[in-house]
């Protein structure tokens, strides 16, 4: 099995995306990230997964907290912003939840304090508390094999 294969399998995994942002005195970094879920409903815990030379792994353990913001439909620029995907300098303006950077049509902001962290392999897992919840009603942002998406809604004969 080649890193090639791998990938292609992991990309069969549907998932949304979002963008994780975090505050070192000040000054907010964000990063769009799929590898997030949801890990236990007392206490409400959620685990985020970040790779070795991703700039955000140090700026999370000195600020010991992030929100994980879940993109909406129409946010896909956001994703590519924070993906590195667009090269020229965006401003970006966050919003605060519970103190944390949140991205504003995001169709969840969770707020998260680090609980946890394990290395695994070339990642950093982040068990993050979370602390804050806003929601807003809209469609998410979808991501599949390499590709953004949209969710369609099936038109069932009733
Ligand atoms: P940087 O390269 O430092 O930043 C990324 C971009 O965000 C840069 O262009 C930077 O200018 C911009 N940026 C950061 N902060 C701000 C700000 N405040 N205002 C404006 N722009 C800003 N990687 C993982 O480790 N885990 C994952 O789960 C994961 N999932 C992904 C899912 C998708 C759909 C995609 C497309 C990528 C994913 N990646 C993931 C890859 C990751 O997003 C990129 O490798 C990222 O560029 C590396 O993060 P970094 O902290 O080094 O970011």
């Amino acid at each position: 099995m080649d890193d090639r294969q791998f990938r292609t399998a992991m990309g069969k995994f549907a998932t949304g995306v979002t963008v994780i942002a975090t505050d070192v005195e000040g000054d907010v970094h964000g990063m769009t990230a799929n590898a997030f879920m949801s890990v236990s409903l007392s206490p409400k815990l959620v685990v985020i997964s970040i790779g070795e030379n991703a700039r955000i792994l140090e700026k999370i353990k000195q600020s010991n907290s992030f929100s994980v913001n879940i993109l909406a439909a129409d946010q896909q620029e956001l994703s590519m912003i924070f993906a590195g995907q667009i090269k020229e300098h965006r401003e970006v303006v966050f919003d605060r939840l519970d103190g944390k950077p949140v991205l504003a049509g995001a169709v969840a902001q969770i707020a998260c304090e680090v609980s946890a962290e394990h290395v695994e392999g070339d990642h950093t897992l982040f068990i993050g508390k979370v602390t804050d919840i806003h929601l807003e009603d809209a469609e998410p942002l979808i991501f599949y094999s390499g590709r953004y998406r949209a969710l369609t809604e099936e038109k069932t004969l009733v």
